[in-house]
């Protein structure tokens, strides 16, 4: 290994899936003087889910230097506009996580805390909250646009997407951009680790014999783990208390019409179940606690709720919700699964594969292994996993029915303190706030699924001071403008078909509205 001092002028990647290639992919684009080499094992293969992303990934598509269009064309892509979920306050209903800011604010005061007095004052004046975000709305019917940032007055400049794409397909792509770049990929089946005096890792041996050494080391291998778990045994923290889901059955069907431009996530007894659109086919998933549900039912309620014909068997998978405590060690760095995992509500694991390969960079041992960039790392990691697990728990918690025991079980759980506090200051007040930099999750994400669940939240206090006319006129005047302008964007699959035929990205081709308030505001 890189010895403090020694600088880092080879990196081994042991992995070949989404982790491993996303990995490879930024390194490649940036690290020209870094030998690159990736380890994987056709025989072994990928977990070959994880198709739905959060808008970031746009970020980290514009860092390993991929155009939109190459995602359309090589992954089968379409665009996510937010996530639908069905049946989680309580069967019956429905809300969207849209992305995107929503409405506008008064002043200081955010939209949902005008919605929530509002309502408070008089229930049958508002829409649902859906109804205040152009995201939301537009995704409902079926249409996409890009954002327009020329009238920052206008709902338009609100927009904003993330993908669905095929896992395999992207693999693809991202290894073949990594070995334009330089990276040397090497097939076979890692069956040993060799640690250097220090304890750090010298090499991997392939069943073959052959070794494939490195300054540093990238561990992309999935669950199993093989050097941050396997060879430098750090721990694995557990969360199954908080998130009982633990298996998942998945199966591709064949597509229907419309091509929605967002995930459906619909709650079940055990579990939950994810809908995925992407142009050739509709990944779909259930995810459920084995405790609560045997693999076979858990298949049969999958393939009893499908929109098209099954394209295959399902396959099961098993994972363990928790963190590495450590993910940088020595000379070994955790991306993807061997890092930790959740569970798939929210999209947030290719996220996190992205933010850690951001890190590296941020934190890149050019002159040597440095204890207190491997600290910083690992504290970033912390936190933002952290957040991520108390914004996934908060479905769980924050859900209104019963009479199931896995529904029951989640709903009373005592969830960590850090997502109390949070649930108590909305409950009081509708007040959010970000406590750290690595937090993910916004206060529009917050507040869509707290009140889209049902959370019984008050409004700011200060919205006393606003009287019924500017409030009522504020919220019906948004409405109106976000439901105009989202009855007139363009069809979801219209839209891929004119970009894959070579048109290029443009703002939505509607007039931008400005919203136009008048708000007597003391
Ligand atoms: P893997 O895909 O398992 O890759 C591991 C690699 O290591 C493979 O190439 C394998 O061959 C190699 N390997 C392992 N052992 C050896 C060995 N001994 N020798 C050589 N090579 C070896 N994330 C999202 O962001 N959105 C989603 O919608 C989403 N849905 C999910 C649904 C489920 C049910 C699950 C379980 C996960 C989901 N995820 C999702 C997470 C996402 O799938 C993963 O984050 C992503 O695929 C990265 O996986 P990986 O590359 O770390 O592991």
């Amino acid at each position: 290994m890189a010895a403090p001092n020694n600088p880092v002028r080879s990196i081994t990647i042991v992995g070949g899936g989404t982790a491993g290639w996303m990995t490879a992919a930024v390194l490649s684009q940036w690290l020209s003087k870094v030998k690159i080499r990736l380890v994987e094992s056709e025989e072994i293969g990928t977990i070959g889910v994880g198709e739905a992303t959060i808008p970031h990934i746009r970020n980290y598509f514009a860092l390993a230097g991929i155009e939109l269009r190459d995602v359309l064309e090589h992954s089968m892509a379409t665009f996510k506009m937010g996530i639908q979920f069905v049946d989680w306050g309580a069967p019956g209903e429905a809300y969207i996580h849209g992305f995107g800011k929503i409405g506008r604010d008064m002043l200081w005061l955010h939209p949902h805390q005008l919605w929530l007095a509002a309502r408070a004052r008089d229930p049958g004046r508002v829409k649902s909250f859906d109804h205040y975000s152009l995201n939301c709305l537009a995704a409902l019917e079926n249409r996409f646009a890009f954002a327009d940032a020329r009238n920052p007055q206008s709902p338009l400049a609100d927009l904003d997407y993330a993908y669905h794409f095929d896992a395999s397909l992207i693999a693809r792509l991202l290894r073949t951009k990594s070995e334009e770049r330089g990276v040397e990929r090497v097939e076979g089946k890692i069956v040993d680790v060799t640690k250097a005096d220090d304890g750090s890792i010298a090499s991997v041996t392939l069943a073959d014999g052959r070794t494939v050494d490195g300054d540093f080391f990238v561990d992309c291998s999935g669950m199993r783990a093989l050097l941050i778990g396997g060879a430098l045994g750090v721990d694995y923290e557990d969360w199954s208390q908080w998130l009982l889901c633990d298996r998942a059955q998945a199966v591709p069907c064949e597509s229907v019409s419309p091509l929605t431009p967002y995930t459906r996530a619909t709650a079940r007894t055990a579990g939950w179940q994810w809908r995925i659109p992407l142009q050739h086919r509709i990944g779909n998933g259930h995810v459920y606690a084995s405790s609560l549900m045997s693999d076979d039912a858990a298949a049969d309620v999958l393939l009893a709720n499908l929109d098209g014909k099954p394209l295959a068997d399902p396959r099961p998978v098993r994972f363990q919700p928790g963190r590495r405590v450590r993910v940088w060690e020595k000379n070994v760095l955790a991306v993807g699964l061997s890092a930790g995992f959740l569970e798939p509500l929210e999209s947030t694991s290719i996220h996190l594969i992205q933010t850690a390969v951001h890190r590296l960079l941020a934190l890149f041992p050019a002159e040597g292994i440095s204890q207190a960039d491997v600290d910083e790392f690992n504290l970033q990691a912390r936190i933002e996993m952290e957040d991520v697990r108390d914004f996934v728990i908060a479905h769980y918690k924050v859900t209104r029915r019963s009479g199931e025991p896995f529904w029951d079980y989640v709903r009373e759980m005592p969830v960590p303190d850090t997502l109390a506090e949070r649930l108590d200051l909305f409950r009081s007040s509708g007040r959010f706030f970000k406590h750290q930099a690595a937090e993910l999750f916004a206060e529009e994400s917050w507040v869509q699924v707290l009140i889209g669940q049902g959370l019984d939240m008050r409004a700011d206090p200060v919205t006393q001071f606003v009287d019924d006319d500017a409030l009522f006129g504020f919220l019906d005047d948004l409405a109106d403008v976000i439901g105009d302008v989202a009855r007139d964007l363009p069809d979801h699959a219209a839209v891929i078909e004119s970009l894959l035929k070579g048109a290029a990205p443009q703002a939505a081709p509607v007039a931008p509205p400005r919203m136009n308030f008048t708000i007597n505001y003391p």
